[in-house]
């Protein structure tokens, strides 16, 4: 071992010793060396589970979305990953048109649940449903006394 001291006095400490040169396995990909049982051979290469991460996300875009699969991955795709990033227009307008996917169906029970969580809505605001009714009224008795 090769030991030097730099400077002077007590805060000297000798250089690192060589590092023998490393003849373990390595990940192909990153180069890292890794435990054998830390590797894993796809495709011809022993990848690490950071590389290999990378490696299946290139290469497996035709599983995309298989991957949500199950009710909690398609709750967080479809509400939080993409839904709650739309405009507020935009996410009016998409989930209209799913309400009336919804209850497009011709059994009476359907329209029925339709029609009662439309009144629910319109009586927290029956004030202003009051007011709209009244200026709808309004107009008519203009257009008809002209
Ligand atoms: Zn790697």
């Amino acid at each position: 071992m090769n030991i030097e001291t730099r400077g002077l006095g007590a805060g000297s400490y000798p250089d690192a010793p060589d590092i023998e040169e490393y003849t373990g396995p390595v990940c192909s990909k990153c180069g890292d060396p890794r435990e054998l049982h830390d590797l894993r051979e796809v495709d011809g290469e022993l990848m690490c589970r950071w590389c290999l991460e990378d490696y299946y996300l290139d290469n497996c875009r035709d599983e995309y979305w298989g991957f949500i699969e199950t009710p909690e991955q398609q709750y967080e795709f479809a509400v939080k990953h993409w839904f709650s990033e739309l405009e507020p227009q935009e996410q009016a307008r998409i989930a209209l048109e799913a309400f009336q996917r919804e209850f497009s169906s011709p059994f009476p029970q359907r329209q029925n649940l339709r029609d009662e969580i439309i009144r629910d809505y319109v009586e927290q605001g029956k004030s202003d449903f009051a007011d709209y009714i009244e200026s709808k009224a309004e107009l008519r008795i203009k257009r008809g006394a002209a």
